[in-house]
């Protein structure tokens, strides 16, 4: 979840929007677990370092250890410290940081310092640690802790280079730009294509009817949680409005209720399958949820050709997801191959070969259509495996436009499918993509996300004036609850297949299970319209000026916001209402696609309090 503690007010149930905490480590504050892994591994230097070698002090973030550089050098005194001893001294650390010994030692202070600091229970601190403490290890001594990089910042440029997170650009062909053409509404009665849009699914195998829904762990209604308080009811049947995710029977019946929203040309999958009990994954549960509800897709859509994108939970640990230069075990081999072998049936050898080495891939659906599946994990601000390089992890934006520009070669239009929505990525990928966007603007059709939870939009303007809207990233709700959110799916039209079609979006439809209903004692699930968004919101069209205009006509009229407020939460808004300060980040997120942008919203926000909002959405370090 992008934008957490958005809604004024303390010690209440938080919205799913404030809480569904998908960019986190998994609960609401696991992502501290970085914090205590971080605090951790500078003290281990200590065991390893010769012992004239002086220690680096404790941090929890690179940019701190940045602006503590030159104090360092004041306070220890490490003047003296020549370029070849300061990397023979790295060189040394890294190899006493990777042997096991020391890597449990890192693991036994950082589960010390996670429950010192309660970050979660102590079992969770325990499995949590364990799980991440390899792949952690490797990430620092490979990156922070990396001779060349630490040298560089020790004792400067010509010892060294420190680049991490440093802005990168990739190089666009030097075809010019053909001039703006807006897409022209089809003619009537030209045909019309229904996508199913399924996202953040996030299947729980250990759901468990009459659990806590309000455990102390991260994810509750599960095996482990226990029974409720006497007074407390416990999970419902199909659901709970908790920090709890879907047991299978409920994504069945999703699926088998399809029926009043079908048929369907294709589908759109982007991902999270696996439930958010991150702290004690195994590469085996995450494979068996793959396997387990790609059957189940299958098995209820047969022949409607299914296009998948990764989500951050696809791996374990949570968001780990190491570009393609990690080879052997630590690589994601093990799930790209199996996404490989079980998406086979639905994408083509070209798609299939690429996906196997990034996650990501593209293939034409249909004549004049090209779809381009990204794996926004290597845009992700989480993965921590980043922090060794993060400039176009696999190469994949540059790829991104040779196949924009075959495509606007060919004349054909294009879809972008992922997980992670592009304003909430790395600020360098998040400029670039925006950038690519404009230029293609002509060519790329639709742009569709998930990994909020909640219903939500993104509009991309020109670079130039951030005036013109040319592009929107449409945001689909999640299948799960978590948290606290009504079951639902997303239904796109678009422009249909025949010769000369925009491809654009015309409209969208939401389903949703309303879980108060189907808890009832002998109720029967009813998955139902909650609302077609251009009757809903008065829209002309599904352009990007509609919505860009949606948002300011949101910004006057506080009814059609609440409207808005009421279905972003699909039917199940939070019991305190979203008040203005609440409300002005609410849109202002709608107009950032493009992250740490705050000049995006200077129409919506008069000045002097730009800089609040954009405190209450910008994403907090931790948690
Ligand atoms: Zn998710
Ligand atoms: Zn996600």
């Amino acid at each position: 979840m992008p934008r957490p503690g958005v809604s004024p007010g303390q010690g209440r149930p938080r919205s799913g929007r404030e809480r569904a905490s998908d960019r986190s480590l998994g609960g609401p504050c696991l992502s501290f677990l970085w914090l205590a892994l971080a605090l951790a591994l500078p003290d281990s230097l200590v065991l390893w370092s010769p012992v004239e070698a002086h220690p680096l002090p404790a941090q929890g973030h690179p940019a701190k250890f940045i602006r503590l550089a030159p104090q360092l050098q004041e306070a220890f005194g490490w003047w003296n410290l020549t370029c070849p001893t300061c990397k023979g001294l790295f060189t040394a650390i890294d190899f006493g940081l990777r042997t096991q010994a020391s890597v449990a030692w890192v693991g036994s202070v950082a589960i010390k310092l996670c429950m010192l600091l309660k970050i979660a229970p102590p079992a969770v601190c325990q499995s949590a640690v364990q799980l991440f403490e390899d792949d952690m290890v490797e990430v620092w001594t490979r990156s922070v802790l990396s001779p060349s990089e630490a040298c560089g910042l020790l004792l400067g440029s010509s010892c060294g280079h420190w680049d991490i997170f440093s802005s990168w650009n990739i190089s666009l062909p030097a075809v010019p730009k053909p001039p703006p053409q807006p897409p022209k509404p089809p003619a009537p009665g030209s045909p019309v294509s229904r996508v199913l849009f399924l996202t953040d699914l996030h299947w729980d195998h250990d759901y468990l009817e009459g659990t806590d829904p309000n455990c102390e762990n991260p994810l509750c209604c599960r095996r482990d949680s226990g029974p409720p308080p006497a007074s407390q009811p416990g999970a419902g049947y199909w659901g709970e409005y908790s920090k709890c995710d879907l047991p299978l029977r409920t994504l069945e019946s999703l699926l088998a209720g399809l029926g009043p929203a079908s048929p369907f040309d294709m589908v759109y999958w982007t991902g999270d399958i696996p439930a958010h009990n991150v702290w004690q994954q195994s590469r085996q549960d995450q494979l068996r949820a793959l396997t387990t509800v790609t059957a189940l897709v299958k098995k209820f859509l047969g022949p409607v050709p299914v296009y998948p994108a990764v989500g951050n939970h696809e791996s374990t640990p949570v968001n780990g997801f190491p570009p393609p230069f990690i080879k052997g075990n630590q690589s994601s081999h093990w799930l790209y191959e199996a996404m490989a072998k079980v998406w086979e049936p639905w994408l083509p050898a070209e798609a299939l070969y690429t996906l196997r080495i990034g996650g990501f891939y593209a293939l034409s659906p249909r004549p004049g259509l090209r779809l381009i599946s990204l794996n926004m994990n290597f845009c992700s601000r989480e993965n921590f495996w980043l922090l060794i390089n993060s400039t176009d992890p696999a190469g994949q934006l540059q790829w991104l436009v040779g196949e924009l520009q075959a495509a606007e070669d060919r004349g054909d239009k294009v879809h972008i499918i992922g997980h992670i929505p592009p304003g909430h990525c790395l600020k360098s990928w998040s400029w670039n993509y925006y950038r690519i966007v404009e230029r293609y603007e002509n060519t790329l059709a639709g742009q569709f996300f998930g990994h909020t939870h909640v219903d939500e939009f993104e509009v991309f303007y020109d670079e130039e004036t951030l005036s013109r809207p040319l592009s929107v990233a449409f945001l689909a709700p999640s299948a799960t609850t978590y948290i606290g959110l009504n079951p639902g799916y997303r239904v796109y039209q678009i422009d249909g297949n025949y010769s000369g079609s925009s491809h654009v979006v015309l409209d969208h439809e939401t389903y949703i299970l309303n879980l108060t209903e189907a808890n009832e004692p002998g109720a029967t699930p009813r998955w139902r319209l909650l609302y077609r968004a251009r009757e809903t919101y008065g829209l002309p069209n599904a352009l990007p000026t509609a919505w860009h205009d949606l948002v300011y006509r949101m910004r006057r009229d506080t009814q059609l916001f609440q409207t808005f407020w009421f279905l972003y939460h699909k039917g199940h808004p939070p019991s305190e209402p979203c008040g203005a300060p609440c409300r002005l980040a609410t849109l202002c997120a709608q107009l950032s696609a493009r992250a740490d942008s705050p000049a995006l919203c200077r129409h919506l926000v008069p000045d002097a309090s730009l800089p609040d909002v954009q405190g209450l959405w910008s994403r907090p370090l931790l948690c």
